[in-house]
């Protein structure tokens, strides 16, 4: 292995010729189960097992000891268990009151079911810009954007780093909202010493196998609100939702026995078992994630045109299982060098990084002009007291975002000589810029994908 010069330096490995050009690849030691994700053993196999063998897939006993351990580990009074994150977040919706014409506020660059379930409850969803460092909803685009329709906040930590919530909650505080967190990409992460999803009013989180904890297709509701609950067991749980006595939101016990969402959304129990197993294992598991995560992003410190998407290390925030792991890209720094000619120099190294996030969701027909219901209107606007939808140049961080991220390799194990090879392979493409430079094809006119599913 060549040794990877510190910070600053630029060592002779670096200098060596890019792979794109001919030259060898910095990336040569076999993976081996660096990237393998999720970790599965025995202990999940045999409790896969059981349910299937006890005849139990549909039941409920492990699901209910699943809510049980999570809501312990998450810090919450409820959670309820979902068939998946989408189910959970709809249910956080209806949970918070959003109803006809109502509105909640979440940032554009995320994965659609942070807010496209709005539809359905026939409310709506206004877009807020990001903050270009954190990639979250920025609580300086917030405010403004709140009206008497406005029922939640949506706040999505994206990509494993937590949103500021100190800020968001104070702005929900003051004008009457709630505050939704989608943790599907930061199950297990701390803002400021606090767990991520036990901040706000209610959380949703996706526990599918792309993410950072894996149950298979699931998800999960938490909450310390009793209403929430209550509201969310009544949207899509009606064996939870039979008996009045075991309810204590007055409206809703004359409404027992039948979903009111006409939804069934119970988790699988062969998930449930899963997540279960998985849950236990996760903090040590994620403990393994970023100390090799921070290992990279530390070989990378100093190298103009990258920066890491972590907090700061004093702030007692992190990164969680660092779901889909991104980084800053910094063009300017490169002599204007695009993300797209830089990743594929790194490519060529022997990772496949790719450029950009998910696109902007404002920017799509389906927030524009579709009409999903038939109703002589599009859906976005169908309920609405106005035109609130928002064209291009509304949202400038967002829509230029992804000229300034690029994928990185997310490793979910702690192994330094694999590790030093990949960050060569980005320290040797950032040392070549001005070769890379004379034939750079720009950026394509759009960046990015609608979803991710990497889990490398
Ligand atoms: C994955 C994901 C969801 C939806 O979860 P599923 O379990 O796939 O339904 C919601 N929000 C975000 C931000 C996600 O990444």
């Amino acid at each position: 292995m060549t040794p990877i010069a510190k910070a600053g330096s630029i060592s002779a490995a670096e200098k060596s010729p890019l792979a794109l050009f001919g030259g060898s690849k910095a990336i040569a030691t076999d993976e081996g189960d660096t990237f393998t994700w999720p970790i599965v053993t025995k202990e999940d196999e045999a409790a896969v097992l059981d349910v299937l063998r006890r005849g139990a897939m549909s039941g409920s006993d492990v699901t209910r000891q699943f809510e049980k351990e999570f809501a312990a580990w998450q810090g919450a009074a409820f959670a309820l268990a979902h068939s998946t994150g989408t189910a959970a977040i709809e249910a956080a919706m209806f949970g918070c009151k959003v109803g006809m014409g109502d509105e909640i506020i979440c940032p554009s660059v995320t994965y659609w079911a942070a807010c496209l379930q709005v539809y359905s409850l026939r409310g709506t969803v206004v877009f807020a810009d990001v903050d270009p460092d954190t990639l979250c909803i920025d609580p300086k685009d917030i405010e403004h954007r709140i009206t008497p329709r406005t029922k939640a906040i949506m706040v999505v930590h994206y990509l494993g780093h937590p949103a500021d919530m100190d800020a968001i909650m104070a702005i929900a505080r003051r004008r009457g909202v709630k505050v939704i967190e989608d943790v599907s990409h930061a199950q297990g992460g701390l803002y400021k010493g606090r767990k991520v999803g036990s901040i706000g009013d209610v959380s949703g989180i996706s526990l599918m196998s792309a993410k950072s904890l894996v149950a298979g297709e699931a998800g999960m509701l938490t909450t310390n609100d009793r209403e929430i609950y209550e509201r969310a067991c009544g949207w899509g749980h009606y064996e939870r939702f039979l008996m009045p006595q075991d309810l204590e939101t007055p409206y809703l016990k004359e409404k027992t026995g039948l979903p009111l969402g006409g939804h069934k959304y119970r988790m699988h129990q062969m998930s449930a078992a899963v997540g279960r197993v998985q849950l236990k294992h996760y903090d040590a598991r994620c403990e393994e994630i970023r100390k090799a995560m921070n290992y990279f992003w530390d070989l990378l410190e100093g190298v103009p045109g990258l920066r890491a998407h972590r907090p700061p290390a004093d702030s007692n925030s992190n990164m969680g299982g660092w779901y889909a792991a991104h980084g800053h890209y910094r063009p300017e720094e490169l002599g204007g060098l695009s993300v797209t000619r830089f990743t594929q120099a790194v490519t060529a190294e022997g990772f496949r990084s790719r450029p950009g996030v998910n696109m902007p969701l404002h920017l799509h027909p389906l927030f524009n002009s579709i009409d999903v219901y038939e109703e002589g209107k599009p859906t976005r606007i169908a309920h609405s007291d106005r035109d609130l939808r928002q064209p291009r140049g509304s949202l400038p961080v967002t829509e230029g975002i992804a000229a300034r991220t690029l994928s990185v390799p997310w490793f979910k194990q702690y192994r330094p000589e694999i590790i030093e090879e990949y960050a060569l392979a980005f320290r040797k493409a950032a040392a070549s810029y001005r070769e890379l430079l004379k034939e750079d094809p720009g950026n394509p006119e759009t960046l990015g994908g609608w979803h991710f599913f990497a889990h490398r």
